[in-house]
């Protein structure tokens, strides 16, 4: 498989879940993969197990997305190691769930940081590389949460909301330099993030799924690898969802 052959990828939030799926499909189609996470422990983990599923160059970094110094720090050693960067994925996400009357503004101020503000940091930080080169994919971790909203998530939703709304804009902004800008809204992926939900609320929610079934990490890579690939080239400013029906 060599979709990606020769291009150079940023994932966020890459050391587990959706964003190590993505790394790991990514490294098997031949792109140059570089993956960013919080802890060092498991970027360093998760290098290592990429390294041994794929001969292609993987590279990692400890870096919070929110943290603009840091993350325009890397992305200027990424360009000057390997002279471009051609896809990114923003999907670094957290979620703090409670009911919005008692919702805590730190709880508020945290999803709306990681999940909006890092997006946007990221993004600005490739855009005018990206714009220059005349060519770039930029991929956003949204959530059918954000189309649908959600009791006890409204922090979250917002966040996700906001992203296919930036999703957008960016795509309008950046469509005529060649750089298509969409997002990804997963339903409900078997991940650690939804591991923390009680059996009750996960069988209230398969109840909700047509296909009766969570979704895998691997579903949303496969349609995260083909955003990214040439065979998208004239798809832009979309938010695709993949949720086993659960909307439509
Ligand atoms: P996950 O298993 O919790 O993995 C998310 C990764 O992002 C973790 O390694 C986390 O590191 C990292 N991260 C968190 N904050 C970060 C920051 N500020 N800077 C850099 N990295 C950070 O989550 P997931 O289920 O794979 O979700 C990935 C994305 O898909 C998220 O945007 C999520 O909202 C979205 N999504 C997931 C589902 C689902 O059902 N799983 C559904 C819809 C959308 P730490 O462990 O250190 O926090």
């Amino acid at each position: 498989m060599s979709h990606l052959k020769d291009k150079v990828a940023i994932i966020t939030g890459a050391a587990r879940g959706i964003g190590f799926s993505i790394a790991e499909l990514f490294a098997k189609a031949e792109a140059t993969v570089i993956i960013l996470d919080i802890s060092t422990e498991l970027i360093n983990a998760a290098v290592e197990k990429l390294e041994s599923v794929s001969s292609t160059t993987i590279c990692g970094f400890s870096a919070d997305v929110t943290d603009e110094d840091r993350i325009g720090e890397i992305f200027k050693q990424i360009i000057q190691q390997y002279g471009k960067i051609d896809i990114l994925i923003n999907n670094a996400g957290i979620t703090k769930d409670g009911l919005l009357m008692k919702m805590k503004i730190s709880d508020w101020d945290a999803v709306l940081n990681v999940n909006l503000k890092g997006t946007f940091i990221c993004t600005q930080k490739v855009s005018r590389l990206m714009l220059k080169q005349r060519h770039g994919v930029i991929i956003n971790m949204a959530s059918i949460i954000g189309i649908m909203g959600n009791a006890g998530q409204a922090n979250y939703a917002a966040s996700k909301g906001g992203i296919i709304a930036f999703t957008k804009s960016a795509a309008k902004e950046f469509a005529s330099r060649n750089v298509r800008v969409n997002a990804i809204a997963p339903g409900f992926i078997k991940t650690d993030m939804t591991a923390a939900l009680s059996d009750e609320i996960m069988a209230k929610y398969s109840d909700l799924i047509p296909m009766k079934r969570m979704g895998n990490p691997e579903d949303v890579a496969n349609l995260c690898l083909f955003l990214a690939s040439d065979s998208a080239s004239y798809i832009t400013g979309q938010t695709i969802t993949i949720d086993g029906g659960m909307y439509m």
